[in-house]
């Protein structure tokens, strides 16, 4: 079984249930202990000067967290992965690739950490970025400069669930070599693989539903463009925004159970989904697996399901949605997602309370917008705490 030996996989691969549990991971030959070696060394014993047997420095390299990212390439169907100590890190080390002065064409509503790195931390380093709405392949290449270096893009967007036609917008990139970044954090690689739609790197913050678990922050990058690779393979090193083994291990152990939990994420937000469609005091669902969905056609061209996060649209303003997320009992008031246990949370004045008041609304982000992360408890069970709250909302106690 060549992919349990942390070979590359190719033709004839295991489906991705086999790849989460063994890729990147053989039997210790130590020991044979069937389950990844935490090793916490910081450096490594050498026989002979500058001749590690394969490791020399922990931040250059490290075996738990080597078997993490041979698991993570294996999962997004690339050659190469990195993990880093956060989504953050892992956007901020891609974003290292560039040089003062080229040009970055993004998607205009990515994660609020990354538009902040575009913002206050790549700009004043002298490269610029430009934010458009890729639901229209056209608007790319209106925005496109004689710089432009790179596209980056989410789908599905955060808060409101929108699609971009990742295959669209890889051909507009690759007839111009442009590199394509696609965030695929709220998908996963379960439900979505961009490498395979023509994206030229994957970004992952491993800390939502990779992890699953929400008890580790981290990220990843996975390419299988072997120039971009030996790139990464440089700049994680030198500037060294890596994780601990330890949660390199608490990573590899979620994602054994990430094609499983994904099936659940996708069922349950499904079934909810639909029934908030009809419920009273719900204005409107954004689920981009209800027939309802502007884009529901495309998420059945490239994801094998609409996720596990529900965006929904309350009658009223801030104080049903405040009233609505106090009265919840089994969905826990809190930002991230992703995780085993449901969430709720208010992007209004929570995730997106960054973004300035007049492009929040620019973008649909109102007061009575609430963010729901099913997690796996009995469905039922969550549809009755949705109705609870939602009475509650309306002021019926
Ligand atoms: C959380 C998140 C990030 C940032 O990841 P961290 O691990 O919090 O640094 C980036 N992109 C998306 C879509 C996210 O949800």
């Amino acid at each position: 079984m060549c992919y349990a030996h942390g070979m590359s996989v190719t033709s004839g691969s295991p489906a991705i249930e086999t790849l989460a549990i063994h890729a990147g991971q053989p039997a210790d030959p130590t020991h044979g202990a069937v389950m990844q070696p935490i090793v916490l060394a910081s450096t490594f014993a050498q026989p002979e000067p500058a001749k590690p047997l394969r490791f020399d420095y922990s931040r250059s390299g490290n075996p738990t967290r080597a078997a993490l990212e041979q698991c993570l390439a294996a999962l997004e169907g690339g050659s190469a992965g990195f993990a880093f100590a956060s989504g953050c890190a892992a956007a901020t080390t891609l974003l290292h690739t560039l040089r003062p002065g080229d040009h970055v064409v993004s998607g205009d509503d990515v994660y609020g950490g990354t538009f902040r790195i575009f913002d206050k931390v790549m700009g004043p380093l002298g490269i610029a970025a430009s934010f458009v709405d890729l639901r229209q392949p056209e608007r790319l290449q209106a925005a496109l400069t004689s710089r432009t270096r790179l596209v980056w893009l989410e789908s599905p967007t955060n808060p409101l669930l929108r699609l971009v036609d990742l295959r669209a917008i890889a051909d507009l990139c690759r007839g111009r070599g442009i590199a394509l970044a696609v965030d695929n954090t709220f998908a996963s690689p379960v439900l979505q693989r961009p490498l395979e739609l023509g994206a030229t790197v994957v970004v992952h913050s491993t800390t939502k539903y990779i992890n699953g678990h929400s008890d580790v922050v981290g990220g990843a990058l996975i390419t299988s463009d072997t120039v971009l690779a030996e790139r990464l393979k440089f700049l994680q090193n030198a500037i060294g925004a890596v994780p601990s083994p330890m949660d390199c291990y608490l990573v590899l152990r979620g994602i054994k159970t990430l094609p499983l939990r994904m099936r659940q994420h996708v069922a349950a937000a499904t079934d909810l989904a639909r029934r908030l469609e009809g419920a009273k005091g719900v204005r409107r669902v954004h689920y981009p697996g209800l027939a309802s969905h502007a884009q529901h056609e495309l998420s059945l061209r490239q994801m094998s399901g609409g996720g596990g996060i529900i965006t929904v649209e309350l009658d009223g303003g801030l104080e049903q949605a405040k009233r609505f997320l106090t009265s919840l009992r089994i969905f826990t008031l809190a930002e991230s997602l992703g995780g085993v246990e449901s969430l709720a949370e208010h992007p209004g004045l929570m995730t997106h309370a960054s973004i300035p008041v007049n492009r929040r609304a620019e973008l649909g982000i109102t007061d009575g917008l609430v963010r729901l992360s099913v997690g796996l408890e009995n469905v039922e069970d969550l549809w009755n705490d949705l109705q609870g709250a939602l009475a509650a909302a309306r002021g019926v106690s």
